[in-house]
């Protein structure tokens, strides 16, 4: 049997790499136990170099919506990639995905393909301010877009206005271009049109936030952004990069019937190989390069492995109705784990939409400026208690649990009661 020492492979990656991770949600900061060290995952299952096994409420935060290694991806993998690697030239598995996606997603004419979120994310913008020919983007406290410099930026010292950089190297020059309001809050954002009138080229937000917790918004209020956009000639962004082929096939546009101008993707459009995607009607898509005036590019863009893979992992998700399955199952689990609370009298609500979970203290959730300095501490002091009964969630306490359509009913129902109770011994314990 295996004895690898974990403290002394993150001792020995910290010598070589920034914080010993290569993203700094991996980090188990503030988290007493861990880190561990994962060498292989098959289903919803994760293997720790030590193999032991963990049920995976991660998924890669959130590209697996199938689980790992799903089958039918795998073999779609193996087979191209015994052709070619990269091209680097027009090739038909970009244009398979993409035709797949423009067949059955009505709000989008063109797709352009990048390698991560972040990119979409950043390509989006740069297209946004080149159709409108303004400069501002108006985002929202607590939804998160990557690290694009301008979208690290928090509100100033009032509520809405003009952004505030959120991580040292990036400049107050570019935060001044980015205007930030609280989320759930129309006349926050009727406020900043009327400050910055033609000024605004896009708004962007995560339909369904979720990345600071979960923070359902109203269909009123993404209705509002519509027509605010509408009215002012501003455009309007979904960043879709977790929702999208999540929460439904069509994510939260397809769920809230909403337009966006633009959409980006990320995340599950690869199957868990790189990826990002933009998107929308060609009277946007057309400003890009080689068509139009706005320069975006990238080597490994479309990159056929990450090609095949998204599109069987599309086609899958079609044909088993993947996003109802893991839906079901995180209900299951979110009903139980209500349960528990409310047996126990624990004053906590596990929150779910579709296949995402959060457990907070607040019952009703839409704005990060609810939680106090309770929650997350309280969700390190349950953590050790998950990994110990084989249950892997993100080591962070604002991080959502993502449910793949791979977890069977007993593994759900399990899961409840390891965390579910981690809650309730914590707290009974204080
Ligand atoms: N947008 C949203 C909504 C995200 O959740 C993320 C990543 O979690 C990104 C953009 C950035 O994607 P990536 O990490 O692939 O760069």
């Amino acid at each position: 049997m295996t004895n690898v020492d974990f403290n002394e492979l993150f001792s020995k990656s910290k010598k070589v790499t920034p914080g010993g991770v290569h993203s700094p949600v991996r980090s188990f900061k503030g988290i007493e136990s861990g880190p561990i060290f994962f060498s292989s995952a098959s289903g919803s299952k994760l293997y720790d170099m030590n193999n032991r096994e963990y049920l995976d409420l991660c998924s890669s935060f959130g590209p697996l919506l199938l689980g790992h290694r799903d089958p039918d991806v795998e073999e779609a993998v193996k087979g191209v990639i015994g052709k070619v690697w990269s091209f680097g030239a027009p090739e038909p598995y970009s244009l398979e995905l993409a035709s797949y996606i423009c067949d059955h997603l009505p709000w989008i004419d063109k797709i352009r393909f990048v390698s991560s979120g972040t990119e979409a994310v950043m390509s989006a913008l740069r297209l946004a301010r080149g159709a409108t020919n303004r400069s501002m983007i108006l985002k929202f406290d607590g939804c998160y877009h990557g690290h694009v410099d301008s979208m690290l930026v928090k509100s100033g010292s009032g509520l809405a206005g003009v952004g505030e950089s959120s991580s040292a190297g990036v400049s107050e020059q570019t935060a001044r271009e980015t205007l930030v309001a609280p989320l759930n809050d129309k006349e926050a954002v009727k406020d900043l049109f009327k400050q910055y009138p033609d000024e605004i080229a896009a708004i962007i937000i995560e339909p369904l936030p979720a990345n600071y917790g979960l923070l359902k918004q109203s269909q009123d209020y993404l209705e509002f952004l519509r027509e605010t956009c509408d009215e002012n000639g501003s455009l309007l962004i979904f960043d879709e990069v977790i929702s999208g082929f999540r929460v439904a096939f069509g994510g939260m546009a397809e769920v809230t019937g909403i337009t966006p101008d633009i959409v980006t993707y990320g995340k599950i459009i690869g199957g868990g190989f790189p990826v990002g995607a933009f998107a929308g009607k060609k009277e946007v898509m057309n400003f890009l390069a080689p068509d139009g005036p706005v320069y975006q590019a990238g080597t490994l863009s479309a990159n056929p492995v990450s090609m095949v893979a998204g599109l069987a992992t599309l086609k899958k998700i079609k044909s088993t109705n993947a996003n109802t399955v893991a839906s079901e199952k995180c209900h299951l689990f979110s009903d139980k784990v209500n349960q528990i609370f409310n047996d126990n009298d624990i004053h906590l609500t596990c929150h779910r939409d579709a296949s995402l979970f959060f457990i907070a203290k607040e019952k009703h959730l839409s704005s990060p400026h609810q939680f106090d300095d309770s929650h997350a501490p309280l969700f390190q002091a349950i953590y050790p208690q998950l990994l110990d009964k084989g249950i892997y969630m993100a080591p962070a306490a604002f991080e959502v649990g993502f449910f793949s359509s791979v977890i069977t009913d007993e593994e759900a129902l399990r899961a409840a009661e390891v965390l579910g109770q981690a809650f309730v011994n914590n707290l009974k314990s204080l």
